[in-house]
């Protein structure tokens, strides 16, 4: 048995079998490369859905997290720490929003925004308490607490997870007049993806994201962007919504928040909706702590001072270009904005991902026929330039 064989023989036998992973172990990482324990190389092409936009142990990154590491990592919020203040800052700088709500994976994110629709639509849009009605949409992917695949459309998130959370209904992404047909006067919030990541980089159409910011204003509902995938410049821009000049309510934030490094999510929104939060209604014992906050306000430096958004729409348009020269009759479209690109197929994508893997590119099917392409934004030029060959001879078939 080789080291790997052995490493995932054990992972497999002790952890629930929640994920199946692809066949490949990572012993360490640098920019966009990972290694395996026989010291095979592979380039990242999924970057942790999108989490190492700063690719694998960025230099500045680690270097803030070791420096934290050295004064205090750990405080709870039952007191004050010294770079709360400063996390909150940059992020209300980059999103222009003024108020902020620290927590740590994605999926809780999003639950501290539907936490934050219900209470808002409770004390300021006067809704009765209970009846609060949160529109999402079809084939939405926000994580995988109770409450939020409560909201999904995928049987597989759900079968046996019931009895669900109420309160939601789903409508079809990318269609504002089904947004329209679905408001009553208990609507407190319309929660979006502006593309669709997990479902298989779904792009809505045009015009779609400023419709329903439109729709939202005039039915005094707030609009909520998870861009837990599509923000923090993935998609070319420093957010998904700001393709259409959108700005919603709320934006939901998490993976390259973190840096790459830990995980750190948070919500950004103006008083008059994060305002409603008052002590004891929410919180974690791990949100904003320290280390977060200091590996997370490096992110958001670095993320502005390197012009992620311009890397990644550069580098997004070669990418693309690259998968749409590439000859196979089974590949039904190829699509996506900046670094998030999918490549669909008429069949099924895991033997294509096998050979990805085999030559080198780590990648992944996600909804069985689709395969995303998402980088780190940091990645180099040339080996971009050899990632897209490799690509190509992978998914050829003439
Ligand atoms: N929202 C979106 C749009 C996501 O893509 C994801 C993760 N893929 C989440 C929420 C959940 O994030 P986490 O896995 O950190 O809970």
């Amino acid at each position: 048995m080789t080291d790997s064989e052995k490493i995932i023989e054990k992972a497999m036998r002790l952890g629930a079998h929640n994920y199946l992973p692809k066949e490949v172990v990572i012993e360490r990482a640098e920019g966009a490369f990972v290694y395996d324990p026989e010291g095979k190389r592979y380039f990242d092409m999924l970057s942790a859905y999108s989490a190492l936009n700063f690719g694998h142990r960025h230099p500045e990154i680690v270097a803030a997290a070791i420096g934290q590491l050295g004064k205090v990592t750990l405080t709870s919020r039952a007191f004050h720490n010294a770079v709360l203040g400063d996390f909150f800052e940059a992020l209300c700088r980059l999103t222009g929003k003024n108020m902020i709500l620290p927590m740590n994976t994605g999926a809780e994110a999003v639950e501290t925004a539907l936490k934050t629709a219900r209470r808002w639509g409770a004390d300021k849009k006067r809704v009765p308490d209970g009846l609060q009605e949160i529109i999402v949409c079809e084939n939405n992917f926000h994580g995988r607490t109770i409450s939020v695949i409560s909201m999904s459309s995928d049987p597989t998130a759900r079968r046996g997870f019931g009895p669900f959370t109420p309160g939601f209904k789903v409508i079809k992404h990318g269609d504002a007049s089904a947004l329209k047909g679905a408001v009553t006067e208990n609507t407190v919030a319309f929660l979006v993806e502006p593309i669709q990541g997990e479902a298989g980089v779904i792009i809505p159409p045009p015009g779609y994201l400023k419709a329903a910011r439109e729709i939202c204003t005039r039915e005094n509902i707030l609009f909520i962007a998870d861009e837990v995938q599509t923000g923090l410049a993935r998609t070319g821009r420093m957010f998904a919504c700001d393709h259409e000049g959108v700005v919603p309510d709320i934006y939901v934030l998490g993976k390259a928040l973190g840096g790459g490094v830990m995980p750190v999510s948070a919500i950004a929104g103006d008083k008059e909706a994060l305002g409603v939060f008052d002590p004891g209604s929410h919180g974690s014992t791990f949100g904003g702590n320290p280390l977060a906050c200091a590996v997370a306000i490096k992110a958001l430096e670095i993320l502005v001072r390197d012009d992620y958004a311009v890397m990644a729409a550069e580098k997004g348009a070669f990418l693309m270009g690259g998968l749409r020269k590439i000859k196979n009759d089974e590949i039904l479209d190829v699509r996506g904005k900046g670094l998030l690109i999918g490549v669909e197929f008429s069949t099924a994508a895991a033997p294509y991902v096998k050979k990805l893997i085999e030559a080198g590119v780590l990648a992944k099917e996600t909804h069985k026929n689709t395969i995303r392409f998402a980088p780190p934004i940091t990645i180099e030029a040339a080996d971009l330039t050899r990632a897209c060959a490799l690509i190509e001879t992978a998914l050829t078939k003439e």
